[in-house]
């Protein structure tokens, strides 16, 4: 490891791109300050994002689970829900986390500054400071992790508490009758069903003709099957036209090809329809850092910025908007600044959707395949003939591999099924690796996993799998 001692370095946001970024630079031996507006590093993902999403989520999936179980013989009573007590479990979860990062950096001797950055120039930062006062603070390097926000579209925004993004979403305040979801992405279908499972009847509506748009359809359906069963309505090709409050709650009206009813009163309406990264940072024009025109910070392959003292990683330079990916690209500015030989250049991202089912891919997408006009094999094992998935109750899973069929390398996985999410790195390792089909069918997978439906998916490949029949070509 390379001691880098004395170079001053600003992290600005502590998000998992900052905290990541600022550790590692201290361990490095450089000097590092760490800016951000909360008490401790944790940023968008530990405060507001993926971490309090997933403790609901799991509550969420123990409620479905207690309600589904008398098909298995099992009949438990309503479940009666204590919201402080719910919230006091997710906002455990995030202290302990967000404390435990604050003591981290303590241990490190990076100077935590709960405060607000802007730009002098290039590397004279002036930072407001949470409990008041000003200090203008020279840097040798800067890297910027300010994140995202949610987006919001003007047409639709009212202020009132009855209009919901997914900060306000997350702080439960309580559980209402009805609720609308704005956006089939993963964080509304992520929060509309947690608020099914507590109650709320959740109605989703989407623009385009399905949920989750860009993911494989087939990995889709699944989940969509089971949304319309725990969601009141799922609306598809239908926009939202006007919202208006009213005393019971928000008028929405729609507009599209298959609308029914165009207009219906919903107590709260919660606004996901994507995030907009944080690149109005105030003075940056003052440097030679340059922002591209959907908002992002323009960086090289070392995460440089057109400007050479400063850095820029996570949501705030791009898609996928992702806290590994933020936290990767934290890692390779460091090491850059380092004077290391680095580059952010990886073979797979995985994405996960933490609905249940969980969908999960990485690498090369059917979609993009088709997309680009280029030819795979694509080899599916369906859950059906897992033993572990039918243990589990759940056949409906399906695990695919893609494989480049003149090499028979592994290009892309897909994953539709509980536990998708762990199961995807798997993949990731796969592509990072060039690993065969072969490769990944000669690997013993302990059974009954669910693991083993990605063994299985390569011996679909070769036709060799022993748990389905395909009668032979004659
Ligand atoms: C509901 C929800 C669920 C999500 N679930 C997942 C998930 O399951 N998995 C996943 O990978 N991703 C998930 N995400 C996305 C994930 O949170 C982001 O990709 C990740 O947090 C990006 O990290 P970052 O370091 O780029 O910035 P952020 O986490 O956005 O942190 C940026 C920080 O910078 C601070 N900041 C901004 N401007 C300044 C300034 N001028 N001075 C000082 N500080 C500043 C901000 O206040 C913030 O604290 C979720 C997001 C949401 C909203």
């Amino acid at each position: 490891m390379t001691e880098t001692p004395n170079l001053r370095i600003a992290v600005v946001g502590a998000g998992p791109g900052g905290y990541a970024a600022a550790f590692l630079a201290a361990d490095l031996g450089m000097k590092v300050t760490l800016i951000d507006p909360e008490l401790n590093p944790g940023g968008v993902c530990l405060y507001r994002g993926c971490i309090p999403s997933k403790a609901l989520l799991h509550v969420a999936k123990l409620i479905d689970e207690s309600r589904h179980a008398r098909h298995w013989g099992i009949q438990f009573g309503e479940p009666k829900i204590d919201l402080t007590r719910l919230r006091s479990f997710k906002e455990g979860v995030v202290q302990k986390l967000t404390g435990g990062l604050g003591t981290l950096s303590k241990q490190r001797k990076v100077q935590y500054v709960q405060g607000r950055a802007s730009f002098e120039s290039s590397t004279v930062l002036r930072v407001a400071k949470a409990g008041g006062g000003e200090e203008n603070m020279t840097f040798d390097r800067v890297i910027l992790a300010t994140g995202s926000r949610p987006a919001v579209i003007p047409a639709l925004k009212l202020d009132t508490p009855r209009m919901m993004d997914s900060t306000t979403a997350l702080d439960l305040h309580d559980v209402p009758g009805t609720l609308l979801v704005i956006g089939g992405g993963y964080i509304g279908l992520e929060l509309g069903t947690v608020y099914a499972a507590l109650g709320t009847k959740v109605s989703v509506v989407e623009m385009l003709p399905g949920l989750l748009p860009g993911a494989d359809r087939d990995l889709v359906l699944p989940l969509h099957k089971r949304i319309e069963k725990i969601f009141d309505s799922v609306l598809l090709n239908t926009t939202v036209a006007a919202v208006k409050e009213e005393s019971n709650g928000i008028r929405v009206t729609f507009e599209g090809p298959e609308v029914k009813e165009r207009q219906r009163v919903f107590e709260k309406v919660l606004v996901s329809v994507g995030r907009k990264p944080n690149s109005e940072i105030p003075g940056l024009d003052k440097t030679q850092a340059q922002v591209g025109p959907r908002g992002f910070i323009e960086v090289n392959l070392q995460l440089q910025t057109d400007d050479p003292a400063i850095y820029a990683i996570g949501d705030v330079v791009g898609e996928p908007m992702l806290a590994h990916k933020a936290a990767h690209e934290g890692r390779t500015a460091v090491e850059a600044i380092a004077g290391h030989k680095v580059a952010f250049e990886p073979a797979a991202i995985p994405a996960v959707v933490f609905t249940d089912p969980e969908i999960a891919w990485c690498g090369l997408t059917e979609t993009q395949a088709e997309k680009e006009n280029r030819e795979i094999k694509v080899a599916k094992f369906p859950w059906a003939a897992s033993g572990r998935a039918l243990t589990l109750d759940r056949p409906e899973g399906l695990t695919k591999l893609l494989i480049d069929p003149q090499n028979e390398r592994v290009l892309g996985m897909g994953i539709v099924g509980p536990g998708a999410g762990e199961l995807i790195a798997e993949g990731v390792l796969a592509i990072e690796m060039a690993a065969l089909a072969k490769d990944v069918a000669l690997t013993i997978h302990p059974h009954p996993t669910l693991s083993e439906t990605v063994m299985e998916a390569a011996e679909v490949f070769f036709g060799t799998s022993t748990d389905i029949y395909r009668p032979k070509r004659s």
